[in-house]
């Protein structure tokens, strides 16, 4: 199974990755983690990114396709994987288009988690509140400026792949706002009508 899990932050794509992988055995594949792997790493990449990141502003394209090229010559992707957070851009989507060709595979779906942009808002800052009073180190980019960034870099730069992959046919949209297990039921329906 080869997906991409769609959706602004705070859709749920954390947690429904998490249930899918262990479900279809098959990896994740994060640019968002890929990159702030990096970032603590001081690695070139992560010195160009970091900035960037933490205003929640975009990578280029360039970074982050080179990411997952490199990342699919791994042998753990051999049987399925999730991307979670790529592709972000239309140039970045018709880019994975290329580099799944030339390896001669093909995407299964494109899950979209949709919820209103006033729901996220309230679930980004529980979710920050409950980290810290764990005692947990939240994110750079999650504060109320940044996350106002990362929100309208979805709505101008990631909401248009929908289109793109309903027009190919594999968009799958599932309604975020209800419980967390039938967010997960219904993805569950839609993948098993497509075998
Ligand atoms: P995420 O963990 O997916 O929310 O990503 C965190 C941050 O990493 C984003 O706000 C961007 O700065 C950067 N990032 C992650 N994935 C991409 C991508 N596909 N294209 C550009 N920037 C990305």
């Amino acid at each position: 199974m080869r997906l991409v899990l769609l959706g602004p932050p705070g859709a749920g794509k954390g947690t429904q990755g998490d249930r899918l992988i262990e479900r279809h055995g098959i990896v994740r594949l994060s640019t968002g983690d890929m990159l702030r792997a990096a970032v603590k790493a001081e690695t070139p990449v992560g010195l160009r990114a970091k900035d960037i990141m933490a205003r929640g502003e975009l990578v280029s394209d360039e970074i982050v396709i080179g990411i997952i090229d490199d990342r699919l010559k791994e042998s753990d992707v051999q049987n399925g994987f999730i991307l979670d957070g790529f592709p972000r851009t239309v140039a970045q989507a018709e880019a994975l288009d290329r580099l799944l060709a030339a390896r001669g595979i093909k995407l299964d779906a494109v899950v979209e988690l949709k919820v209103d942009e006033s729901i996220l808002l309230q679930r980004i800052e529980t979710r920050i509140a409950e980290m810290t009073a764990r005692g947990e180190a939240i994110r750079a980019d999650d504060n109320p400026e940044s996350l106002k960034k990362r929100l309208d870099a979805y709505r101008v730069q990631t909401a248009p792949l929908s289109a793109y992959y309903a027009k190919k046919g594999t968009l799958q949209e599932i309604d975020g706002m209800v419980s967390i297990d039938a967010v997960t039921a219904a993805i569950d329906t839609k993948l098993k009508a497509l075998q």
